[in-house]
Order: structure tokens, then C-alpha cells, then sequence
């Protein structure tokens, strides 16, 4: 496909007036002095251009999208409405507190219901996205050991964690140490003993775990972690996994992120920015980023006047459209919430069940909200390798599943259906998945040879990762 500077054809698709082009009001030292040479089409073709990229696309309208980790489950389109709303839309966020009530209620009703979700004390909803909630909390854990002039170096994180657990917790200043999963896939508690010290700061994890599997020994860990003065870090990306059910509060934990553009049905990266709250625990409450959103009984206000706080993660509160999504689907949901949990692990359950008698399941226990095949036997048997299925996939109109993760299970295909897809939907994926086994038995080359329908077909994966090529060059 050409990209919209090769397709430029001189034609203007708008005419501005010498009104429009008056531009006498911008100090000359502001004005450009060169082409800045924007492709130049009509209005026609510019459409045109865009509906072929979209066409291209996947998304959650096309097909099931089973990408494990990520929740791509269905954004309801009436957030958007509500997002797009001009009371909303239109506030800049240097007004008042008087000038935006509405807005600062809102936000102060969204804390509250997330506080409610999580079983946490405070809530901010400044960082833009879950990786950068982990990175708010960590430095909110930092800080506190700090103040009480207590230096920990060390944050333990499991084997099996999500590889921007390690690295939050290394941008801070941390060291990181490996906790191993023990036979059950789950934290080897004999092992956290033996990593156990004075200057260790916290473990971070995630609960159910990426391999879908629920931390049955967490409350041991926590009074383990406690008992050694440490915190605990719960990362919360899924939370679908355990809505209403229980929270990261009665399993013992301090710190918690949540991702709205996961679990609270807003729109990920491609559909603008994400939201990553964090939720802490009261003795943290003085080390959460500025504003916090507050209400005195009369008036909301933004609460700059908080003791230690770590400063700004983001500039005002963060990314307020998605906050409204969030709040109207939260409110959309109401008791129900606790349904989408109880639907997300009925769903992955029943693939889970379906896709063991062809592909191979390390951890044959109940799932949470996703569980991990391997295709190690495939590979081994017939030649055909995760990657050849997922690329097979995409000739079927599905998304793959995450591939190669968590690390711990080779060949992994983790796969998290979500709360939305119905039963017949996933009996469609159960087949095409068991005609792609098939294939894999009676004519693997074909398979190597997949995608043969998508619109980017192989890709030489190490040189996209290593050089990626994304700037239009002429
Ligand atoms: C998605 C995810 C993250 C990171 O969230 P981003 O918004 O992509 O930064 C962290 N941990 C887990 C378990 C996740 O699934």
C-alpha cells in the first residue's frame, strides 16, 4: 500500500480563504520559513487512503481478539459518547476548581469507586498507563522506605511476572531479584524465604499470574513480607480476573495499579492514551503524586498539599477522557462488575478445556481470567512452531494470542478470551484452532508458510525489533 505522500497528487482538498490564511496575529519569529510539504489530495482520496489503513487493521469489531495479558475485550461506544460530551471535551485543565465541579466530581466519584474495587485507602489517576502506575508506585514505595531512612535495595519479582514489573522497579534505583515459580506454576514460597532480608523493599506480583493461575499462598507471602518490614506491590492490569470477588486489600497488599484501557473498557493505545490508577494503603497516603482530587463536604478541589509526596507523574491529573470512560462504564455496571469477572474465568475455563485435548497444557489446573498452552510438542512433532500457528490465525480472521510469554513455558500461547465473546464465538476459535492442529499433522509446510492472506506477510522479526523503520523518508 503507498503510503499518503506517495498518493500526494497536487490536488487541494480544502480552499482557505485569505481570512482562514490570516495569520498576522503569530510573531514572525514563530512562522515557518520553509514548505513543511504535506501531502495534498481531495477530500475523497484522503478517505479513501484511511479506510484501506483501517481495513487492515484488527480490532475487537472484526473478530475475537484473544490476546492474553491485555483484556481486549469490547469498549462499550457509549463511553465515548459521554466522553465526547462539550462539558467535557472542552475544559482546559488550567480552569479553577469553581469553573469544573462536574469534572472534579467525577474524578472524585471514580477514586472512590476504584478505592471500593480495590480495597485501598487512596487513589490517584494521574499515570497514563499500567507500566507507568507500576513506575508511580515503586517510587511511592521508594519514598517511604526513604523517609524513614530506611535504604532497601532490593525488589523480589517473580519468574513468571510481566517484563514491566522488573523494569519499573529498576528505573527506580532497585535491584532486582528472581523469585522462582515452583510445580503449580505459582510462587515458590521455600524459595522467597531464602531471598528474605533487611534490604529487601518489596515484591511485586501479579495475582492471578500471568500463567491465569491464582497465588493460593499469597496470605502466607504477605505476613512473610511484613514480618521482614517489606511491602507489597500488586499489579492489577487484569483485574477482570477478581472483580468483586475479593481484592488486593484482603490479600495483604499495599500498593495496587489498576488499567482502565484493560479491566474498565476503554480504548488501548491505537484508540488514544490509557489510565493506570494506583491505590495505596493509609500509612502510603502522604507519598501519592499531586493533585489528589479531594472533597471537603461543600467543594471539590485539587489537593496539592500532600506531605511527601513524590511530585508530578504526569502534567495536572492525567488522561481525563479515559477517566470518564471508565466512570460510565463502571456506573453502566453497577453490582455487575462482579458478572465480568465471573464471565472473563467462565470463558477461559471453557477454551481452556476445549484446547487441552490438541494443544499441550503445562498447568492443568482451574484458570483465572487466561490460562498458557505449549506448542513445544508441536514443534517438536511436526516442525510447526507457535509462531506458525499464531501467523495461521491470522488467515482465519483472529487475532493470535500473545505468543512467547510469560517465559517460563516455551513455545507459550497465552490465551484470555474476556467476559465479551459468547459461546458460539469461541466454539468458531476452538475450531479453527483444532484445523490448524490438523494442518500441522497432515501438511505442515503450508503452515510455515502462513500468513498467506494477511495484509504484512512474514516479517523478518529480529530485524523489525532490532531496526525498526518507522519514519516516512522521501
Ligand atoms: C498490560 C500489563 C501491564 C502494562 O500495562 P500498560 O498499560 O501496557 O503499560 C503490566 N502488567 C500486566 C500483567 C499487564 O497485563
Amino acid at each position: 500500500m503507498k503510503t499518503i505522500f506517495e498518493k500526494s497528487n497536487g490536488i487541494d482538498g480544502i480552499t482557505f480563504t485569505d481570512e482562514d490564511l490570516n495569520i498576522d496575529f503569530i510573531s514572525d519569529k514563530f512562522k515557518r520559513t520553509t514548505s513543511c510539504n504535506l501531502p495534498s489530495l481531495s477530500e475523497l482520496e484522503v478517505l479513501r487512503h484511511y479506510k484501506e489503513l483501517s481495513d487492515r487493521n484488527f480490532c475487537i469489531e472484526k473478530g475475537l481478539y484473544p490476546l492474553g495479558s491485555c483484556t481486549m475485550k469490547y469498549n462499550p461506544k457509549v463511553n465515548e459518547l459521554l466522553a465526547s460530551l462539550e462539558n467535557f471535551s472542552n475544559l482546559h485543565p488550567a480552569q479553577s476548581d469553581d469553573d469544573c465541579q462536574g469534572a472534579l466530581e467525577l474524578m472524585y466519584n471514580l477514586q472512590e469507586a476504584l478505592k471500593k474495587v480495590t480495597g485501598m485507602d487512596s487513589i490517584t489517576l494521574q499515570p497514563a498507563a499500567g507500566a507507568h502506575g507500576e513506575l508511580t508506585g515503586m517510587m511511592v514505595i521508594k519514598k517511604y522506605f526513604e523517609t524513614k531512612g530506611d535504604f532497601r535495595k532490593k525488589v523480589i519479582v517473580p519468574d513468571s511476572a510481566h517484563g514491566t514489573n522488573p523494569a519499573s522497579a529498576a528505573l527506580c534505583g532497585f535491584d532486582i531479584v528472581s523469585v522462582k515459580s515452583n510445580e503449580k506454576g505459582q510462587v515458590d514460597v521455600e524459595d522467597l524465604k531464602t531471598l528474605l532480608d533487611s534490604d529487601v523493599a518489596a515484591i511485586m506480583m501479579t495475582n492471578p499470574n500471568t500463567l491465569g493461575i491464582f497465588e493460593e499462598n499469597v496470605l502466607e507471602i504477605s505476613n512473610l513480607m511484613h514480618e521482614n518490614g517489606s511491602l507489597l506491590y500488586y499489579d492489577g492490569a487484569n483485574f477482570n480476573a477478581i472483580m468483586g470477588y475479593t481484592n488486593p486489600k484482603l490479600m495483604g497488599f499495599d500498593v495496587v495499579h489498576l488499567n482502565l484501557h484493560k479491566t474498565f473498557a476503554t480504548p488501548h493505545g491505537g484508540g488514544g492514551p490509557g489510565a493506570g490508577p494506583v491505590g495505596v494503603v493509609e500509612k502510603l497516603k502522604d507519598y501519592l503524586p499531586i493533585p489528589v482530587v479531594d472533597f471537603d463536604g461543600v467543594k471539590y478541589f485539587r489537593n496539592y498539599n500532600i506531605n511527601h509526596s513524590i511530585g508530578n507523574v504526569r502534567d495536572f491529573y492525567g488522561s481525563f477522557g479515559v477517566l470518564v470512560k471508565a466512570y460510565a462504564y463502571i456506573l453502566m455496571m453497577g453490582e455487575n462488575l462482579k458478572k465480568a469477572s465471573e464471565n472473563a474465568v467462565l470463558n477461559a475455563n471453557y477454551l481452556k478445556e476445549k484446547l487441552k485435548k490438541y494443544y499441550n497444557l503445562p498447568y492443568d489446573i482451574p484458570c483465572m481470567h487466561e490460562f498458557v498452552l505449549s506448542g513445544e510438542e508441536l514443534k517438536h512433532d511436526f516442525g510447526v512452531s507457535t509462531l506458525n500457528v499464531a501467523k495461521a490465525l491470522m488467515d482465519q480472521n483472529t487475532h493470535p494470542p500473545t505468543v512467547y510469554f510469560p517465559l517460563i513455558v516455551h513455545e507459550a500461547m497465552m490465551i484470555e478470551p474476556t467476559e465479551s465473546e459468547t459461546k458460539q464465538r469461541m466454539d468458531e476459535f476452538v475450531e479453527v484452532m483444532i484445523k490448524i492442529y490438523n494442518e500441522a499433522k497432515s501438511n505442515p509446510d503450508n503452515l510455515l508458510k502462513a500468513p498467506h492472506f494477511a495484509s504484512v506477510k512474514k516479517v523478518d522479526e529480529t530485524q523489525a525489533a532490532r531496526y525498526p523503520d518507522l519514519v516516512y523518508k522521501e
